[in-house]
């Protein structure tokens, strides 16, 4: 089965993806933890990343896709993922041909995102200033939104209170997963 986890940050998908990776016994993949590892390395891409994520911006849609593309080529993403923070552009939906059968949407209010973030106390991470998690929120209504609206028209569309207990979440995907 291939799912799609979407949410703003702080929405919990990568605690959602571990537990539903658990679960299923699908394998997670996260962009967001691609990229992290590759803006910690001392070459160009790295470097390039590194900026661009800092100021609270999306990589390039070329760039995502050639990287995505080359993870899911690997022989342990064949019969399934759960990807989480992608597509999140409607170029990345359209160029995107490994397939998905679900899409889930962790919602929470931007207000809930800022507060989480901000209340993450000393672990905050280097892309995680005030005004790159305002940035990325913008760039969530602006090119994430159009995304959640195409897959809803796909039917393959289901949305969840990311505002409630981790486990009640939990099952309510499973759920619809399930069923
Ligand atoms: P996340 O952990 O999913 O919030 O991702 C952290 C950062 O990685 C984002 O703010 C972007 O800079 C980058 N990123 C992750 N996924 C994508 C994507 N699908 N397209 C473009 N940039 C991405």
């Amino acid at each position: 089965m291939k799912i799609i986890l979407i949410g703003i940050q702080g929405s919990g998908k990568s605690t959602q993806g571990t537990l539903l990776s658990k679960e299923l016994g699908i394998p997670y993949l996260s962009t967001g933890h691609i990229f992290r590892k590759l803006a910690k390395e001392r070459s160009s891409l790295g470097r390039q990343i590194k900026v661009v994520m800092n100021a609270g911006l999306l990589i390039s849609d070329t760039k995502t896709l050639k990287i995505v593309n080359e993870y899911l080529s690997r022989p342990e993403y064949k019969k399934g993922y759960i990807l989480d923070g992608f597509p999140r552009t409607l170029v990345q939906v359209k160029a995107f041909k490994n397939g998905v059968d679900k899409v889930i949407y962790l919602k929470i209010s931007d207000k809930e995102a800022l507060w989480r973030i901000s209340g993450r106390d000393g672990e905050a991470r280097e892309d995680e200033t005030l005004m790159a998690v305002r940035k990325r929120i913008d760039s969530f209504h602006k090119f994430t939104v159009p995304v959640l609206d195409y897959y809803k028209k796909k039917g393959i569309f289901f949305e969840v209170d990311g505002e409630q207990q981790i486990e009640k979440i939990s099952s309510e995907i499973l759920k619809d997963i399930k069923k």
